[in-house]
């Protein structure tokens, strides 16, 4: 699988393009404004054909570019149905410009998987940031495509619209069941693994709750960007 990306916007969301060499489909994940340029630039220069736009999840800052790179691309959108009213009738809170609607076409479901050429990612639904937040797995790989449940150093933001410390308790607690080898994208900042994340992401498990020390201490520490 290659791999492309890309810190895009005002609260620096991590684009990306994956694609399979030999049949040069791609999908591109998150399209911030303003990606439509860059993604349709790199298409271009390595031939490649986009299949899907997925959307982690459906707040202002991971779809503003939908519809502008679908229109260009003629590929689907696809997101979560719990998220899907966020890409149709977009609630932008602080974005800085307005955010088009879109219309997805394919549905993420838990278990489903998103296929371009041979490769496949397994969808996990994973609430809690919001209620239609995934994550993509492409198992052969060992990659995690984390959207904005599981960054580097701690968990995604419970307190936007469709927030839910619970059900980002038990989003953590599963992705805490994955190994220690798989690299992990986040929706923002740096990338990590989960052998570095588990050392909290198993006491989130084992308490069955977040907890607000840890949060306290990262939202002061290494948090440097807002997580929309
Ligand atoms: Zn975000
Ligand atoms: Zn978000």
């Amino acid at each position: 699988m290659e791999r492309l990306s890309r810190v895009v916007g005002p609260v620096a969301t991590n684009v990306h393009i994956l694609a399979d060499e030999r049949t040069r489909e791609a999908i591109a994940i998150d399209t911030a404004t303003p990606s439509l340029a860059w993604i349709a630039d790199e298409l271009a220069a390595r031939d490649w054909t986009l299949k899907l736009i997925v959307s982690t999840h459906g707040h202002w800052d991971h779809i503003g570019d939908n519809q502008a790179v679908a229109d260009h691309t003629r590929a689907d959108i696809a997101v979560h149905p719990l998220d899907r009213d966020r890409l149709t009738d977009p609630r932008p809170m602080s974005a800085p410009f307005p955010i088009p609607p879109s219309v997805p076409a394919v549905e993420l479901a838990e278990g489903g998987f998103v296929r371009f050429g041979e490769i496949q990612l397994r969808i996990l639904h994973t609430p809690g940031h919001t209620e239609g937040s995934v994550c993509l797995l492409a198992e052969d790989e060992g990659l995690l495509y984390s959207g904005d449940t599981l960054f580097a150093g701690g968990w995604g933001r419970v307190d936007l619209p469709g927030g839910d410390q619970d059900e980002m308790a038990a989003s953590i607690a599963r992705l805490s069941g994955l190994e220690d080898a798989i690299q992990v994208f986040p929706g923002h900042g740096q990338s990590t693994t989960i052998g570095r994340e588990r050392a909290w992401m198993e006491l989130v498990r084992d308490g069955g709750r977040l907890f607000r020390v840890r949060r306290r201490a990262y939202m002061q520490g290494s948090r440097a960007l807002p997580r929309m």
